[in-house]
C-alpha cells in the first residue's frame, strides 16, 4: 500500500483486530477499524481477524455486516482471514456446522488440533511468498479438510494446508498477526495494491 489515500478496513467487533492494527501500523500502511456496514464502503481491503467465529457471528446478524462483506468481496477487493476469519471465509465448517460467509471453497473444521493442543507454535512453509520458513502461531487453530478445484495453497505446516487463497480471498489457520514476521501481511498488501486478487 504505498501513496494515495488506500485503507484496509479491519473488522473490529470481536477478536484479536488490534493486532493487525500494530502490524499494519508497523508497515506503514493505513487502516480503520469496521464495526459496521456503512464503515467498509471505502476500504481497499478487508482483514478479519481470530477470535472467536461464533461471537463475531452475533455481530454479523446485529450490524447486517454478512451482505456488506460479500458485496465487498463480490467487488473483486482482496479479504484475509486469520483463524476465526478463515472460519467465516469458509463454504463450509464443520464441529460443528455453522453458518459462514462462503466466500472460500474449503471445508474446516474449528478446533481440530484437540483440547490438549490448545496452541503450538511450528514452522511452515510458504514457498511462494517467503525461501525462508514462517513463524506460524496456532490457537484453539481450525484444519482446512478439504479445498477446492479453485483454492490455491499457499502455505502448508506439518503436511497441512493452512494459508490458502481463491481469488482476491486469502485465508490462514494461523495467527501472522502475533508474530514479527510481515510476510504474509506483505503478500495481503500487494494484492489490495494490485486492486485484485492474482488470478
Ligand atoms: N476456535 C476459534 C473459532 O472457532 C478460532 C480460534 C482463533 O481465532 N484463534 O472461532
Amino acid at each position: 500500500m504505498t501513496g494515495n489515500n488506500k485503507w484496509i478496513g479491519i473488522l473490529a467487533v470481536q477478536g484479536d483486530f488490534e493486532l493487525h492494527a500494530e502490524m499494519l501500523r508497523r508497515m506503514g500502511v493505513a487502516w480503520r477499524l469496521i464495526r459496521r456496514a456503512s464503515d467498509l464502503e471505502q476500504a481497499d481491503g478487508l482483514i478479519l481477524p481470530g477470535g472467536e467465529s461464533t461471537t463475531m457471528l452475533k455481530f454479523f446478524a446485529e450490524e447486517n455486516l454478512g451482505p456488506a462483506i460479500k458485496e465487498f468481496a463480490a467487488k473483486g477487493k482482496p479479504v484475509f482471514g486469520t483463524c476465526a476469519g478463515a472460519i467465516l471465509l469458509a463454504r463450509e465448517v464443520l464441529n460443528p456446522p455453522q453458518e459462514s460467509l462462503g466466500l472460500l471453497d474449503i471445508s474446516i473444521e474449528r478446533n481440530a488440533y484437540g483440547r490438549q493442543v490448545d496452541s503450538s507454535v511450528q514452522e511452515g512453509q510458504c514457498p511462494g511468498l517467503s525461501s525462508r520458513p514462517v513463524e506460524m502461531v496456532f490457537i484453539r487453530a481450525p484444519i482446512i479438510r478439504r479445498v477446492g478445484t479453485g483454492v490455491k495453497v499457499l502455505g502448508r505446516a506439518n503436511d497441512l494446508p493452512v494459508l490458502v487463497e481463491q481469488g482476491n480471498v486469502l485465508a490462514a489457520t494461523f495467527h501472522p498477526e502475533l508474530t514479527q514476521d510481515e510476510t504474509i501481511h506483505r503478500y495481503f498488501m500487494k494484492k489490495a495494491d494490485d486492486g485484485t486478487g492474482s488470478e
